[in-house]
């Protein structure tokens, strides 16, 4: 069995407390390696490496430090097919998603901010003939990172890469759900020649290693993705020390059709956004509004596109849902189904645990499941569920729609479909959210600012936002 080390002053190492946890492959519910259960002592060793290796690091002309980063880029490219595979069986999304979109993506986050740093510039301002003042941007320090277990090398990759690029070290820490692809990238890094102690990761619990990177006073920065509540956790002990947060949060992303949508283009993808990666995706549109003279036609469609859905061993091309990733979350997105039935829906398809035969007869499968003639205010439609649940709404126009959609205390992601372009920008402007996707959705520019407004978080990545999060702005005021 294998057993996974901490990435720790440039070398992989037990967890100094000596003890380990399981780690359970999905797809057919078995323990298969085991990660460390570090504790805090391990923080503060991560803590300590990466505040020695920092002024060195940020220090580095950034030529170089892109260079190192771009060798781990290409690391991750050359090793796309095994990490996919790691990624899949840790997880449990089918192989073709893992190697089409979840490992490419790792390496082009490094790519994107090893040369996004080459590029980067700061203000002047003029005081009139009186003064000049210039803005440094500086790196902060040491940057805790905390990432979940959906996305696991794309999202842990997401936040390393600009603080590192930005100059600033790095005590990270992966979801211990999903630890697999992180630990391979400490190979990797250790083969690229990154300085030791500059990347460091500490495997772990939330409530143990997390907590503990929130609350070291060594760690100014932290950038956390993950779930609402978790957030706030974080919030508390962080805010009173005065550390910069970046919060990715939980979502309830609402998908709106109008009736003069482009229907086969709308079709393909709304089935992808809302079911993509077994729906756990935080941007996944759960909520499917559609206007009421096109509501029969959509749904007819629609539930025929969710049953051919193939739920599977992730390892078959054929499949499109995999296992969902713990036996826990499986149970909670049972119980939602069972919830909606209590709350009056009426479930058209799926919603039930699948025993796949073969080597997944015990994984965690649910089948997709379609839900109709729920009230928007519903628990149903107002929790996040994560997971393979979507649910249709029949809605009368703009207003009304609108209404529906703005009702959560979520406000991370929404798509609108419709050929009427002054439409698209009115609603666009009226949704409540920090990403609004038009007769598309997850097209991503790594460029433009990614995140949530209310509950689904504070601050946003991506671009020139990522880079200026990681760093300290200060003003220098010459007098002429
Ligand atoms: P989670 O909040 O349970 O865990 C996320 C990470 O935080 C894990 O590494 C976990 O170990 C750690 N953690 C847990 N408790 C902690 C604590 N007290 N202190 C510090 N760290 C702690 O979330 P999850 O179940 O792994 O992920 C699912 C959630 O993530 C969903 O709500 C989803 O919407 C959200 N998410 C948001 C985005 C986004 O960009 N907004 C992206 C992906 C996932």
């Amino acid at each position: 069995m294998e057993q996974l080390q901490n990435y720790i002053q440039g070398a992989l190492s037990d967890p100094l407390g000596g003890a380990w946890m399981p780690v359970h492959e999905p797809a057919t519910g078995a323990v298969y390696a085991r990660l460390p259960d570090s504790t805090p002592a391990d923080v503060d060793a991560a803590a300590k490496a990466a505040r020695e290796a920092f002024p060195a690091w940020a220090a580095m002309p950034a030529e170089e430090r892109a260079r190192h980063l771009l060798r781990i880029a290409d690391s991750i490219e050359e090793q796309r097919d095994d990490l996919a595979a790691a990624e899949s069986r840790d997880n449990g999304k089918p192989l073709q998603l893992a190697t089409s979109v979840d490992i490419p993506r790792a390496a082009k986050n490094f790519r994107f901010f090893a040369t996004a740093i080459l590029h980067a510039s700061s203000e002047a301002h003029a005081t009139d003939t009186e003064a000049i003042n210039y803005t440094l941007r500086q790196p902060i320090g040491v940057a805790g990172c905390i990432s979940p277990w959906n996305l696991p090398l794309y999202l842990f990759t997401w936040k390393i890469a600009p603080a590192l690029a930005a100059g600033n070290t790095v005590v990270a820490k992966p979801s211990e759900i999903t630890p697999m692809t992180a630990f391979r990238l400490s190979q990797i890094c250790i083969d690229a020649g990154l300085p030791p102690g500059v990347l460091n990761i500490v495997h772990g619990r939330g409530a143990e290693v997390g907590a503990a990177i929130t609350a070291h006073p060594d760690i100014p920065a932290i950038s956390f993705t993950g779930g609402t509540q978790t957030g706030a956790q974080i919030a508390r002990t962080a805010a009173p020390m005065f550390k910069k947060l970046s919060l990715e949060l939980g979502g309830k992303n609402p998908t709106l059709v109008f009736a003069d949508c482009d229907f086969d283009a709308m079709l393909d993808t709304v089935v992808r956004s809302a079911f993509s990666n077994q729906g756990e995706i935080c941007l996944c549109g759960s909520r499917i509004f559609i206007e009421r003279p096109l509501y029969e036609t959509f749904r007819d469609a629609f539930v025929d596109r969710v049953r051919a859905l193939r739920v599977g061993d992730p390892l078959d091309e054929g499949t499109a849902q995999g296992a969902v990733v713990s036996e826990e979350h499986m149970q909670k997105v049972l119980g939602y189904v069972a919830l909606a039935r209590e709350e009056g829906g009426r479930v058209l398809c799926g919603g039930e645990r699948v025993r796949p035969e073969g080597r997944c007869a015990d994984g965690w499968f649910i089948s997709p499941a379609v839900i109709e003639d729920l009230p928007f205010q519903c628990r149903t439609n107002q929790e996040e569920i994560f997971g393979p649940v979507a649910t249709l709404l029949p809605f009368d126009g703009e207003e009304d729609v609108l209404a529906m959609a703005n009702s959560t205390p979520y406000g991370l992601a929404a798509s609108v479909w419709t050929q009427d372009i002054t439409r698209a920008h009115r609603v666009a402007a009226h949704l409540q959210t920090g990403i609004v996707w038009i007769n598309c959705w997850m097209l991503r520019d790594l460029r433009t600012p990614f995140g949530g407004m209310k509950q689904s978080g504070v601050g946003r990545e991506g671009g020139w936002e990522a880079l200026r999060f990681f760093t300290e702005a200060r003003n220098i005021c010459v007098k002429l």
